[in-house]
């Protein structure tokens, strides 16, 4: 962890009783490539960097304490307030406090999980609170959105207003609330379109809908795994309505949790809700203490590998061989660590240099630059990809690799050559599980 780094970083120091500039510079600067390598942005990073100092300079070192164990409370506590931790219970729960029906509008970009959201909140609502939910889609471009709705909330128990795809997505918003009241609904979930990326159109679109539904909740659907694009799509959805709440979705994923950050940050409002499945009871209440441990821990592995300068991460290696050995599959999980090892590498041409000699051909003709790009491109690929599919590639099919490629914002080809380049791999995996593989993981290691 973040926390056993830092006390080996500052092992020296032990018995200074204070923390000041000279004694925190160093470790200062380890907090900040965590935050960074955890996909925070820049600018919360300097912020909360700011905050951390003001509160650290001549912090008395309590007890058996080193500096550096001071250092990482405050550090802890105060990203832990940023993401919330000082709310009250009641600025974290739904507010339903209306004449009924309550109106939950949900915004955000495509597949960011807006309609499986709708389906979590209506379940939620249904079962744990007692409430009787009317949900609606107003998604009049995809058809097959109003019906995914219908469908996950017949799960949650709740009804659904059938969407006339034919009007306007105001009218049939205002249609379902007459229905709403008419039939005594407490709730009233209106599900919205998104697109790729944010546009007029669709902003106007969602700040109609919000402007004239005034909604008790306004929540941005937030994809934890888009890091920065969810940064700026909650800004821009930020300006245009008054949210109330976000959701943030896939945490299930090894997404860093730094969107949760940034996105707390940039937009002031409180992370209600975290998805932590595709299923219809994977909605959690969000736990500001747990997120700020889990952005803290991730970003260390990697400033980790950084700091050692290793090629390779030696434990994500014998890991995978530990894996290997045990007979469990390659899946795409294995394949991105691998990647992200790679990037890490930097210099291809070097490495394939070091590999035995049918390699050495292959990588006089490698452009590094290149090459880091389409390692970049095949992360966002996999990315898409829910937690399920990556590790089940064969359930990947036409429909699945169309939302995948859209997600990614890339043409279907390029998940077919995905999909195609990690059955190799997949195979040479196979290979070297019967022999092959400590030769490799010798050459691999021997690099510096
Ligand atoms: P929308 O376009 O914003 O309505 O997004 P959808 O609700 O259709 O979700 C897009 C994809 O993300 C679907 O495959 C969902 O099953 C998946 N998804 C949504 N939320 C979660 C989540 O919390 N965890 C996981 N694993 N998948 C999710
Ligand atoms: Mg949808």
């Amino acid at each position: 962890t973040l926390s056993q780094r830092l006390s080996r970083v500052i092992k020296t120091m032990r018995g200074q009783a204070r923390l000041t500039e000279e004694n925190t510079k160093e470790m200062l600067r380890e907090v900040r490539i965590a935050l960074l390598e955890a996909d925070v942005a820049l600018p919360v990073v300097r912020e909360l960097i700011a905050r951390i100092k003001a509160k650290a300079m001549n912090e008395e070192v309590i007890g058996n304490l080193n500096p550096g164990q001071a250092l990482v409370g405050i550090v802890q506590k105060e990203l832990t307030n940023i993401i919330g931790g000082s709310l009250s219970e009641k600025e974290k729960e739904l507010n339903l406090a209306t004449q009924p029906p309550a109106i939950i509008l949900l915004a955000g970009l495509q597949g960011a999980g807006k309609t499986t959201s709708a389906g979590k909140l209506a379940r939620y609502l249904v079962a744990d609170r007692k409430k009787k939910v009317l949900t609606v889609s107003t998604d009049v471009y995809r058809p097959a959105a109003a019906d995914q709705l219908k469908v996950i909330t017949e799960q949650a128990g709740a009804d659904n207003f059938p969407m006339d795809a034919s009007l306007k997505p105001l009218a049939i918003a205002r249609d379902a609330l007459a229905h709403a009241k008419r039939y005594f609904y407490d709730v009233l979930i209106v599900d919205t379109a998104g697109r790729l990326s944010i546009d007029e159109a669709m902003m106007n679109e969602v700040a109609e809908l919000h402007d004239d539904l005034k909604p008790s909740e306004t929540m941005f659907v937030a994809d934890a795994m888009l890091g920065q694009t969810a940064v700026q799509a909650a800004q821009a959805f930020n300006e245009r309505l008054s949210l109330t709440g976000v959701i943030l979705t896939k945490l299930d994923g090894d997404s860093r949790g730094g969107a949760a950050l940034s996105v707390a940050y940039t937009t002031g409002k409180p992370i209600k809700f975290v998805g932590v499945s595709e299923k219809i009871d994977g909605l959690e209440p969000f736990n500001p203490e747990g997120m700020a441990s889990r952005i803290l821990g991730m970003g260390d592995i990697v400033a980790l590998v950084k700091e050692v300068q290793k090629a390779v991460d030696v434990e994500q290696t014998q890991k995978l061989a530990q894996k290997m050995k045990s007979g469990s599959k390659f899946d795409l999980n294995d394949f991105k660590a691998q990647l992200a090892q790679m990037k890490n590498m930097g210099s291809f041409s070097g490495l394939m240099e070091k590999l035995p000699s049918q390699f050495a051909e292959a990588a006089s003709k490698i452009n590094d630059e290149d090459a880091q790009k389409a390692i970049a491109r095949t992360e966002g690929i996999i990315n898409s990809m829910t937690p399920f599919e990556r590790t089940h590639p064969d359930i990947i099919k036409a429909s699945r690799k169309r939302r995948i490629a859209a997600g990614a914002g890339v043409p279907v080809q390029e998940v077919n050559k995905l999909l195609k380049q990690f059955e190799q791999t997949q195979a040479m995996m196979r290979t070297m599980q019967k022999g092959g593989l400590g030769k490799m993981m010798r050459a691999l290691g021997g690099l510096s």
